[in-house]
């Protein structure tokens, strides 16, 4: 079987060692890494992936365990032998691209084969050449500062290759940039790691882009969680016969990256009880009912591919059943443009709540009223309003709207029962979730 090219054998690596704020970051990582394989570094904020990747890049020696690249143990490298490794084995992507402001795009990729010892025509040659192949070779005479935020990443892409490395890391280097531009430089990675046949670390806490790697390693907590082979691309390394099995889990953590594996097999058991839609059915209709949201799909559209069977590309769902999600979806859609336009009127009007504004309040009360089949008095129906108003407003939190609305209506409250009240709560908290990232968003 093939050598690793990374092998990071029971690696710690912990800050401020000895010191009052001794803090381990990695807590025993273990794990082999092939040439030309794609390894996506996943986990929440915090967890260690930075401290590991930077670990292996040769900057953060492991407070225990040895981190060998092509089977040297590079910790143990005389200084000079560690710059030339980083020089050469080693190349990075960060993400606020850490290009130099003072110097032009083309120097700024051309720089790291200055200390090669390259002369100046041969640097312009292969820096011109990597610039063209990322597309920025229009901009190569600018400054940094002048480049769009893809752009600067496309111009570090092409500096991370210039010494042409084997191994190229990259600290979510898309963190900062549009859904549309990210895309670009996901792909420029896609062909570094395809055409180039580099070995590719990326961090990210994003799972959008996790079907991109050979193999993810969730990381928690300082810890590696599992490493997922990637069923949907060809594998660089033959796995032993089994280990390549992928379960049920996967899709599951597709849809709910951070839990733990005790609570994915318990998602997943949830699910088999209470006999809801497969995994494989809630990742598609995530899909489709994002691009409702965004208005790219009408609702005869969607409930056409609710019932198209699975394998014509819909999600097999019965009409009957179709039908119901449909009409709920559309008016929770409608009611959570009622709690925009109630926010923005208020807003503009300083906070003052006219006439023509307590008629979105009328019709979110009304919603929520027939749905959770509610019966008002005048007065609690004054109440009610009121209530919600001061939610939607964002002056009371949802606990305090579930409380007040069950409080009797010599008190202010809605006199609702328990169960009532939680429906409630939970309904409009959907109407307030899909009505506000509305008004986020523009
Ligand atoms: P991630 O990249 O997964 O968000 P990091 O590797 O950056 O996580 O950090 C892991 C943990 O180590 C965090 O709790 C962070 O606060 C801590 N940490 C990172 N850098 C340092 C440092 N230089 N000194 C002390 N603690 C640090
Ligand atoms: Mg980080």
């Amino acid at each position: 079987m093939a050598k690793p090219i990374v092998y990071i054998d029971h690696v710690e690596i912990t800050y401020n060692l000895g010191q009052e704020n001794e803090f381990k970051a990695n807590k025993g990582t273990t794990l082999e890494v092939f040439d030309q394989e794609y390894i996506i570094l996943f986990g929440p904020s915090g967890c260690g992936k930075s401290t590991l990747l930077y670990s292996i890049f040769g900057v953060l020696p492991p407070s225990a365990g040895k981190m060998y690249v092509n089977g040297e143990s590079i910790y143990d490298y005389a200084p000079m032998d560690m710059v030339f490794f980083q020089r050469k084995t080693m190349g990075i992507m960060y993400q606020q691209f850490n290009l130099i402001p003072s110097i032009t795009v083309l120097d700024n990729v051309a720089l790291p084969l200055i200390f090669d010892g390259i002369g100046p025509r041969e640097r312009e040659i292969r820096a011109m050449e990597l610039c063209k192949r990322f597309s920025v070779d229009k901009v190569v005479q600018k400054l940094p500062t002048h480049l769009s935020g893809g752009q600067q990443q496309r111009v570090s892409a092409a500096r991370s290759l210039v010494n042409d490395p084997q191994i190229l890391i990259a600290d979510e280097p898309v963190g900062n940039l549009d859904s549309v531009t990210a895309a670009a430089v996901m792909a420029t990675l896609d062909e570094i790691n395809q055409r180039d046949k580099k070995t590719i670390f990326l961090v990210t806490h994003d799972a959008k882009l996790l079907p991109r790697a050979h193999r993810v390693v969730y990381m928690n907590d300082g810890r590696v969680l599992r490493v997922v082979p990637n069923p949907e691309k060809d594998q660089i390394i033959k796995l032993e016969a089994g280990s390549t099995i992928v379960t049920e889990i996967e899709q599951v953590a597709r849809i709910y990256p951070y839990d733990s594996p005790k609570e994915l097999q318990a998602k997943s058991l949830i699910n088999f009880l209470t006999e809801e839609l497969s995994f494989d059915q809630i990742s598609k209709l995530q899909k489709l009912t994002e691009q409702v949201i965004e208005g790219r799909i009408d609702y005869p559209q969607y409930m056409q591919i609710l019932m198209r069977s699975e394998h014509e590309g819909g999600i097999g769902i019965p009409v009957a059943r179709a039908g119901i999600m449909v009409d709920r979806l559309k008016l929770i859609i409608e009611h959570a443009h009622d709690v925009e336009r109630y926010r923005r009127a208020t807003a503009k009007e300083g906070g003052e709540t006219y006439i023509r504004n307590t008629e979105y309040v009328n019709r979110i009360a009304e919603f929520l009223s027939t749905q959770c089949a509610l019966t008002l008095g005048e007065k609690e129906k004054i109440f009610f309003e009121d209530i919600i108003k001061q939610r939607i407003g964002g002056f009371t939190r949802k606990e305090d709207f579930l409380e007040q609305i069950q409080l009797k209506s010599d008190d202010g409250g809605v006199g609702l029962h328990a169960k009532q009240a939680f429906d409630v709560t939970r309904l409009i908290e959907k109407l307030i979730a899909l009505g506000i990232q509305r008004t986020a968003n523009h």
